[in-house]
């Protein structure tokens, strides 16, 4: 690829703090790209009435792949309460600006990695290395939501079960959105090194050296959309013998997490089950500021920390920026820049491993950049 145009977007809150920090990760390794910044997030919506206007739309249309910080999000009510009169009276009405880049671009794909770099104190134990692919596109999330329930949907069977005056979200789930979430799953699965850290050097799920699929799904409730999640899974599973392959309820899962975390792989799950489980994983290793993400469609892709603007710690330079460190690793990886992202991470291991540079929510008092320095250091100097 020529020199790779990335839309740059700060966003809220402590996003603004952490990207200038990936930026000097990304210098120190060697990358050479144009950085376009673009507008998103909450001051865009105060002023304009949208959090991501037509000409960033119109900047990501342009550019390879997008970095993104955080966007702030709330609530109906307290969004509207914060536009001005002019803009309110024009019905402006919030919606998410990062779950409309995600459908926009089709970026089907959000995969979180949680991984325990040894030494983080933070770690709930060493050699947890897990990832979730999370359906990024439909779901809980399709955005078909009504205040109050259309009265011709009352005509339809099963609507006597549900109360009047309900709120009312619609779970899409599609068979081509679950079976390309599955195929990429096991694709990684496939092509993935094999962890040496599990007894005898195999997956411990599996216990024959085969990496494992976890495919978390709720189907003996949400029987019509999860069935249809599993039944796409199922049909992948079977091309993929090379792979192990296991299906668990979302609670068991979330249990089994807290219990026996290295007993888990790549999970692969719908929308909100992987949004939740993805903070659960974070914080089994070190927290959000250790949780990096990547949304990927075919032909484009966006970064972020999978954490938000995290307004309680914003302004302070004390964020921890080892999530969007990592997550311009993750595109280092996707622009092809393989050798480059395997050493950022082993950079981002070793500062972590030596336990001099450690943020607030590591327990120490090195702020946001003294991180991001030591980091750039090590890679300057070759890990
Ligand atoms: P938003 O409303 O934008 O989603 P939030 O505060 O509700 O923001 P997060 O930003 O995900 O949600 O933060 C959850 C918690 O994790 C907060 O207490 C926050 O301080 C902490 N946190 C998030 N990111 C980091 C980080 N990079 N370093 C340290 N702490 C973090």
């Amino acid at each position: 690829m020529a020199r790779p145009e990335i839309a740059w977007l700060p966003g809220d809150g402590i996003g603004a703090e952490v990207l200038p920090a990936a930026r000097l990760v990304l210098d120190a390794a060697g990358f050479q790209a144009d950085y376009l910044p673009g507008d998103i997030g909450w001051a865009f919506w105060r002023k304009e009435g949208t959090p991501l206007p037509d000409r960033t739309i119109e900047l990501l249309r342009s550019t390879d792949c997008a970095f993104l910080g955080a966007v702030t999000s709330k609530p109906d009510p307290d969004a509207r309460s914060e536009l001005p009169e002019r803009l309110r009276a024009k019905g402006a009405r919030y919606s998410s600006a990062v779950l409309r880049i995600r459908r926009m671009f089709d970026l089907y794909t959000c995969l979180r990695p949680c991984k325990s770099f040894p030494g983080n104190p933070g770690n709930m134990s060493e050699g947890i290395d897990i990832t979730i692919l999370r359906e990024n596109t439909e779901g809980m999330y399709s955005g078909a939501e009504w205040d109050k329930i259309p009265q011709e949907l009352y005509n339809i069977r099963g609507m006597e079960r549900v109360p009047r005056q309900a709120a009312i979200t619609i779970r899409a789930v599609t068979r081509k959105a679950s079976h390309r979430i599955a195929k990429a799953a096991f694709w990684r699965a496939g092509k993935g090194p094999r962890r040496v850290d599990a007894p005898g050097g195999g997956r411990p799920g599996t216990g024959d050296g085969r990496r494992l699929v976890t495919a978390v799904h709720k189907a003996n409730v949400m029987r019509a959309t999860d069935g249809v999640f599993l039944a796409a899974t199922r049909e992948v599973a079977l091309e993929h013998p090379e792979v192990g392959y296991e299906e668990m309820l979302i609670d068991a899962c979330a249990m089994q997490l807290v219990r026996d975390p290295r007993r888990f792989d790549i999970i692969v799950t719908t929308n909100l089950f992987g949004d939740i489980l993805s903070d659960l994983c974070a914080q089994l290793v070190g927290g959000m500021g250790f949780a990096p993400s990547a949304n990927i469609g075919e032909k484009y892709a966006m970064f972020e920390p999978s954490h938000g603007s995290a307004p309680d710690i914003a302004g302070q330079g004390v964020a921890n920026p080892v999530a969007a460190i990592l997550s311009a690793g993750m595109m280092l990886d996707w622009l092809g820049e393989k050798e480059r992202a395997a050493a950022l991470e082993r950079a981002v291991a070793e500062v972590i491993q030596e336990g001099r540079v450690r943020t607030p929510d590591m327990g120490g008092t090195m702020g946001t950049m003294a991180m991001a320095t030591a980091i750039a250091a090590k890679l300057r100097k070759g890990t």
